[in-house]
């Protein structure tokens, strides 16, 4: 079990992209990383990368769509550091063209996407809640996005209006709800749950059309993972601020 005080965060999906930078940012703040990655080399490989800048970084074997996978996870945090700070919920996908219209979406990538933005988070949350409960005022940050408001989808003047993708929105509206239930859940034990919108981000998940970098993406997540006694719970928040439900 770890010797230091040091807070310790799990970014899941943290081997690019979005999730390495939260990785990066908080590894930055003194915070010992666990770099879940559902593959050993590309997992390592971004372990690598953080040493070298100085960043106390540890991969973790998480396959966030795999029971025996997030057990294992588990059971290795609590041998190693018996508590975690930080759990943040970045893993996600979009389950291919987010501009098929809805009555012609496969049903089967509907269940893909719901396996590993709706049920992954959920089944991963669950098993990290005693760790997180053996912490000092835990966080959890969902990774969610903009286009998981319902009131934003409903908004003609909204500038993804014209975006009506049934599995990859739903999902993520599904996963706002679950944010604010384990919030209210844990409220009383001083956790604080929150979901992040990090913006239209240049990473492989929309071919790199987004117009943001993944290093000003993470700083929202970064915040809403260190919050202080007094910051919110159960909110959905972008860098400027709360977003609609
Ligand atoms: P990305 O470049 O596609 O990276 C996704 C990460 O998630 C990769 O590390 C990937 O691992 C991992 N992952 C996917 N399925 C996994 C699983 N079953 N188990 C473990 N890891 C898994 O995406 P990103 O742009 O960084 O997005 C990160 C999060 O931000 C997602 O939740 C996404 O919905 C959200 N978001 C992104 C944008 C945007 O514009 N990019 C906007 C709003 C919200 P592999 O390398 O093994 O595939």
């Amino acid at each position: 079990m770890t010797k230091d005080n040091r807070k310790v965060a799990l970014i899941t999906g943290a081997n690019k992209s979005i999730g390495f930078e939260v990785a990066r940012q908080l590894g930055e703040q003194g915070i010992h990383v666990l770099i879940g990655a559902r593959d050993e080399g590309r997992g390592k490989a971004a372990v690598e990368q953080l040493t070298s800048q100085n960043i106390l970084a540890t991969y973790l074997s998480l396959d966030v769509t795999d029971g025996t996978s997030i057990k294992k996870a588990a059971a290795q945090i609590s041998k190693e550091f018996g508590k975690l700070d930080i759990l943040v919920n970045n893993a996600g996908i979009s389950g291919g063209n987010i501009r098929t219209p809805p009555s012609q979406t496969d049903i089967d990538v509907v269940r893909q996407v719901y396996e590993t933005n709706v049920f992954g988070v959920t089944s991963v949350t669950i098993a990290m809640i005693p760790l997180l409960r053996l912490a000092d005022q835990a966080r959890i940050v969902n990774v969610s996005s903009s286009l998981g408001s319902l009131n934003m989808a409903l908004d003609p003047n909204d500038m993804f209006y014209g975006i009506n993708s049934l599995q990859y929105q739903s999902s993520k509206a599904a996963l706002n709800a679950i944010t604010i239930e384990f919030a209210k859940e844990l409220e009383g034990e001083g956790i604080k749950v929150n979901a992040a919108c990090p913006g239209f981000v240049d990473t492989d998940f929309n071919g790199h059309r987004g117009t943001k970098s993944a290093k000003q993406a993470a700083t929202i997540i970064v915040k809403l993972s260190t919050l202080g006694a007094d910051g919110p719970t159960a909110s959905f928040r972008d860098e400027d601020g709360e977003l609609p439900w």
